[in-house]
């Protein structure tokens, strides 16, 4: 029998916490996904810009000198101006942290800031002007961003991201596969040729399901809507189908070649050991 190689890689996102248990929680937290060998662990930022630089660029620098693991630092074009970029990219270079994603960050109440960059593809071609050998990842959404108009302009505006200087992108949370195949295929016909991470964030419960639905723009498939509802009345039974379902989700797109697959933690290690646990064999992890 033919032998396949699969080089995945395996990551995780975590946010700043704000609150002393949410602090412990995440130490616990970030502990633990050291000995799952993540290719890195990405740090969220507020989308109001709240403390920016107290909450994420610390957090980042905690992953990388404390747990010495890669962190990436998510910065909001929106909420942030060439003179704050430029120092926190020096800043990050004398740590050696050299991953940054590039965002437009999430507009509050429709009201965007002014700025000096409107998109991401703004704050991407400034990071690499200043900053060539940094590694720039961007935000992608199999499902269509909310505000687009239409795929193809959607994919248009990926295609400038990309070429403003994006080396890799992660994609938007999405609980059917083949949403991600079109996209890869999409993109693939537009010239986007850089990796493209699957965002992976397990449902475990009701409310997160509703979060989902109402803020992300996934779709939940039917197979995932009879779920809820089948165990409406037993969370147990709920958490483990969904834990589940995101190992088989994850498997299926580790076996058709996925660049990557990228962890929303959710700040909770328990559903991050889970997984790992029934699919470490399917990545490639540097020794
Ligand atoms: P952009 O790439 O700038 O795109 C935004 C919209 O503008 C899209 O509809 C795009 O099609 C359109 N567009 C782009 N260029 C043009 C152009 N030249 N002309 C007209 N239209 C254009 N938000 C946070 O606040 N904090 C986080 O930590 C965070 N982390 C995230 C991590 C991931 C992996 C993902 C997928 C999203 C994350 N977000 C985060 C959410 C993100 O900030 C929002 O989805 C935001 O609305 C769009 O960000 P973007 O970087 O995709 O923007």
């Amino acid at each position: 029998m033919a032998e396949t190689t699969i080089d995945s890689t395996l990551s995780f996102e975590v946010f700043p916490p704000n609150s002393k248990v949410g602090v412990d929680k995440l130490t616990k937290t970030l502990d633990d996904l050291k000995e799952l060998h993540p290719s890195f662990i990405s740090v969220t930022c507020s989308n109001h810009n709240v403390d920016y630089e107290k909450n994420t660029i610390k957090l980042a620098k905690h992953v990388h000198n404390e747990l010495n693991l890669p962190a990436m630092v998510h910065m909001p074009a929106a909420y942030v101006n060439k003179e704050q970029v430029s120092r926190i990219l020096n800043e990050l270079e004398e740590l050696n942290i050299n991953q940054v994603l590039a965002l437009r960050g999430d507009i509050v109440d429709d009201h965007a800031p002014e700025t000096d960059f409107k998109y991401a593809s703004d704050l991407t071609r400034f990071i690499k002007s200043q900053k060539p050998n940094f590694e720039v990842s961007g935000a992608c959404y199999p499902e269509v961003h909310p505000e687009s108009t239409n795929r193809i302009d959607d994919i248009k505006h990926l295609k400038e991201k990309v070429d403003a200087g994006c080396d890799q992108l992660i994609t938007q949370l999405f609980y059917d596969n083949e949403q991600f195949y079109r996209f890869q295929e999409e993109c693939s016909i537009a010239n986007i040729n850089v990796p493209i991470l699957a965002g992976i964030m397990p449902i475990i419960n009701r409310k997160q399901a509703l979060h989902v639905l109402e803020n992300c723009a996934a779709h939940l498939p039917k197979k995932f809507l009879s779920i809820l509802d089948k165990y409406k009345d037993n969370p147990i039974a709920l958490r483990d189908a969904g834990l589940a379902y995101a190992i088989d989700q994850i498997v299926d797109l580790v076996t058709n070649d996925v660049s990557g697959i990228h962890i929303y933690t959710m700040n909770d290690s328990e559903t991050a050991k889970h997984i790992y646990k029934n699919t470490s064999s399917f990545f490639k992890f540097e020794d």
